[in-house]
This record gives C-alpha cells, structure tokens and sequence, in this order.
C-alpha cells in the first residue's frame, strides 16, 4: 500500500516520486509563503517555505524525519481505515417526523405516516446491543448510542425509558428538530448527562424557514430559539446547520448568533444530496467555500475578542484528521467512511444500515437486529459495499493528495446522486478549500484558536455523541 514497502521494485528507495522513494507531493495551500508537501497513502505531511521546496526534495532533515516516521504513519492509517469495529448506534425510535424539511434523507411517506418502535422492542434492542459491545469494546469504554431522525421526541416515552434503564450502559445523545422539547423533556436528559443536538439553519427566521417547516410550510425558528434559550449553560449541547444554496450567505452572521447565544459546539454541515429534492438546493462548491471559510475567519475575531470559543465541530475534525488523524471525532471525512465500520444505523423496526443517511435505501439494509447476528450484518453484501468503498478506486481522488483528509464522502451521495460508488459524492472543491484552509491555519499557528481546549486527550476517540 505505502511507498514504504521497498518489495516491489528492486529499487533503494533513494529519491522522492520515484520507484521505492517516497511519494511526496507538493500543494499550494494559498498562503504566501509556505506550501505543504504530502504523502497522500500516510497522510504525513509538512509545510515548507516555498523558497525552499526542492531543498526539501532532495536530501533534507525532512526527508529523514519522513523515513523514520513513514511506518509508523503508515500503520496508524492502515488502523484507522481497516481495523475499526463499531462504538456506537444512530438509533432511530421512529420512523414519523412533525417536519418536512427540503433536504431530509428520509422518505416522505416513512416520515409523515411511518410507525414507532414500541416501548418492549427499544429495550429489547437495547440489550443486544448492550450485550454485542461488551464482547467487542475495551472495558472501561462506553459505546455511543444517539437517538436520531425522523423527530425522536415523538417517541419520547419509549425513548425516555431506554435512557432511564440503561443510562449506566450508554453515553446517551439525541439529536432533534428541537421542537418539541419542553422544560421537563430538557431537565430529564439534562440530569442524565444526554447531549442534546438541534438544529437551526439560520440567525433570522425567513432564511431558517425556507428549508426548516412543518408539514403546513410554517417555520420552525421560534420553537428552535425557545429551545435554545434553554439549554443555554448545559455543558453538552450543539446545533447542526446544514448548508444549502438557501443560507450559505448568512454562515457568518450565524456564527455571530450562536456565540452570542452561548452555544459550545456547532456543526456547519453542507448539505448531503442523497435524496433528489435536496439537489434543488444544492449550493456551488466554491461558493459555498467562500462563505464557509468567511465563517470559520469570523469565529476565530469572536474568539480573540471574547476568550471564548465556538467549535465548528466539522472543520475542528478536519484539523484534527491533520495533526493527529486517530483523534478525529467524526468519519465523514475518513476513507472508508465510518458507515458500517465505526458506528450502524438502526431504523424503528429494526432493520440495520451502515449510516442514517441508507436508511430509506433498501438495498442498503444489512439484517435486522432482532433476527440476525450484528457480526453477520456487518459482514453483509449491503455493509460491505459501503464499508469497502475506498479512495484509491475513485478518480479523481486516487491521485488525489488530500485524499486522507477528505475521505471522498458521502457513499450514499455518490451511489444515488452520481451512479456508483467508484463516484465522488456532490462536493470535491469544497472538500479542497476547506483543507488548504486548514493547512493555512496550522501554518500561521492559529489552528488551537479551533480546537476543543483537550482534543489530542483521547487519541481512541473516533465516534463523539457531543460533536454530532
Ligand atoms: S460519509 Fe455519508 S455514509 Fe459515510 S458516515 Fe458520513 S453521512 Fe454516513
Ligand atoms: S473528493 Fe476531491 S478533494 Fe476529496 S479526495 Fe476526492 S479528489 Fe480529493
């Protein structure tokens, strides 16, 4: 796999790019006087001065400091990549949602006239997944189990008792539309350490209201800023703003609101084209960048001024996949992506898919908890065309030096929206930027100003309820 492997060619390794030497691409990162050289099957990178690129090159202390570090980087990511086994669940408790979002992955009909899981059947798995864990995670480690969309809080009774019963099993999320969360709801998840996610699109309600409505097209911003004034102080809350061609002009002001608003951590996910209808509002790659980056400049302003800072989660991930790639939290951006492999999605009646974003695809089912062996879904045809999906097959990102930082996401984009899953998802120069952002960040010694104050703490985490 690596170029570390001197067997192929009977060759000593003695120069860059060519035969056993090592693979060491040069990336103009837009910053003015560094670029980044990268070996994109380790991931080991370095930023150099231009000036000085083919110094580096040639015979340089980098290149040495390469050759000692280059297996070691090269078994972490072969770690990382191939020899994860599951820590968690995106449990969905209902197959109904009061929503009716432009860009909801899940079918209408499941959504507007689906069922719930019954009260016995949520224990019941509860307990083979309490009881599959224990056979596969440290001891010591808790897995994740995050109760996930549709709206959870429908189901909120069977939902409560499941936390109730095994809250000592678990660390407990629940992601929401944030709607129906009354003071009793937020006070019982609040005195069982549950993170809480919501979701908000926009600082004003007309841009919010345009892909965030009930099933009538009213707006939801109200109930969404009622929640959060709620939840204002609890040390485990977030709110996901998924970008669209709708509110991606409005990123940087949202940042101002959420800080001003005291939220923690917040997700700024671009959209996800699954499903046709979101592709209406399918924003530009490099539009969307722009207003991104624009953001991500704007919360490090309120961090200088303020002390305080807010975690964009989603790019915090994407550092971390640079300075120490087994520390990410999320595995959007990892080749195979964490679907299947780091965490399953379960769906109300107990059909399995490697994330939530299969669950309307019935090709992608891989078993049924209550019927089949989780070992034997997760070594299904339907896991493993997912699980198996890898950058070194895609064009372009085979020879793609970011490939390890981007991951080529998503499957599920790329098999519905694209054809295939030897296809990119929607994004590949968002996924670009964002990166040489990155790179410049860590090159100007800004990049902590976005990091969670302990992130390289736990160097195992690779599946985070709070960073959902
Ligand atoms: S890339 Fe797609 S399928 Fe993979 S974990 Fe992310 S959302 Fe799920
Ligand atoms: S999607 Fe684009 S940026 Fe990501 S690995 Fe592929 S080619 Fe590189």
């Amino acid at each position: 796999m690596s170029n570390t492997n001197t067997t192929k060619a009977p060759s000593r390794g003695l120069y860059v790019n060519m035969g056993n030497g090592p693979t060491l691409q040069p990336i103009d990162i837009g910053h003015k006087s560094h670029m980044a050289i990268i070996d994109p099957d380790t991931a080991f990178w370095a930023l150099v001065k231009k000036k000085q690129l083919a110094e580096h090159l040639t015979d340089s202390d980098l290149l040495k400091t390469y050759k000692r570090k280059a297996k070691k980087f090269a078994d972490e990511m072969e770690t990382l990549r191939f020899g994860l086994k599951p820590s968690g669940v995106y449990f969905n408790p209902t197959e109904r949602c009061n929503l009716n979002c432009t860009y909801c992955y899940i079918p209408e009909d499941m959504r507007r006239d689906g069922k719930h899981m019954s009260e016995k059947k949520l224990m019941e798995s509860l307990e083979i997944l309490k009881q599959y864990f224990k056979k596969t995670m440290d001891k010591g480690r808790k897995p994740n189990v995050v109760f996930h969309g549709a709206e959870p809080m429908l189901n909120k009774d069977a939902m409560f008792a499941g936390i109730e019963k095994y809250k000592k099993d678990f660390l407990f999320g629940v992601q929401t539309n944030a709607t129906l969360l009354d003071d009793e709801a937020i006070e019982f998840l609040k005195a069982r350490n549950v993170s809480i996610g919501i979701s908000l699109d926009a600082p004003v309600a007309n841009v919010n209201n345009k892909t965030r409505t009930n099933w009538a097209g009213e707006g939801t911003y109200d109930l969404i800023i009622k929640a959060m004034n709620k939840l204002k102080g609890y040390h485990s809350w977030s709110v996901i703003c998924t970008v669209t061609e709708k509110n991606m002009r409005s990123l940087p002001k949202l940042v101002d609101f959420f800080h001003e608003n005291e939220v923690p951590t917040c997700l700024l996910n671009v959209l996800r084209c699954t499903m046709p209808r979101s592709r209406d509002i399918k924003p530009k790659d490099a539009t969307v960048a722009k207003h991104f980056i624009a953001a991500m400049d704007r919360t490090h302003e309120l961090y200088k001024k303020t002390g305080r800072k807010l975690i964009v989660a989603n790019f915090a991930n994407i550092l971390i996949s640079i300075l120490a790639p087994t520390a990410r939290r999320l595995m959007c951006d990892i080749s195979p992506c964490g679907g299947g492999r780091s965490f399953f999605a379960l769906a109300p009646n107990g059909d399995m898919f490697p994330c939530s974003e299969f669950i309307g695809l019935k090709d992608f089912k891989g078993g049924n908890l209550f019927r089949n062996d989780v070992e034997k879904v997760l070594e299904s045809k339907a896991f493993k065309t997912v699980t198996e999906r890898k950058v070194e097959d895609i064009e372009p990102c085979n020879r793609c030096a970011i490939r390890h930082f981007c991951g080529s996401p998503c499957p599920a984009e790329a098999h519905e929206m694209n054809g295939g899953m030897d296809k990119t998802g929607a994004f590949c120069e968002f996924y670009e930027e964002q990166t040489r952002y990155a790179l410049r960040l860590i090159a100007d010694n800004k990049h902590e100003d976005f990091l969670w104050p302990s992130w390289d703490k736990d160097t195992k985490t690779t599946f985070n309820a709070t960073s959902l």
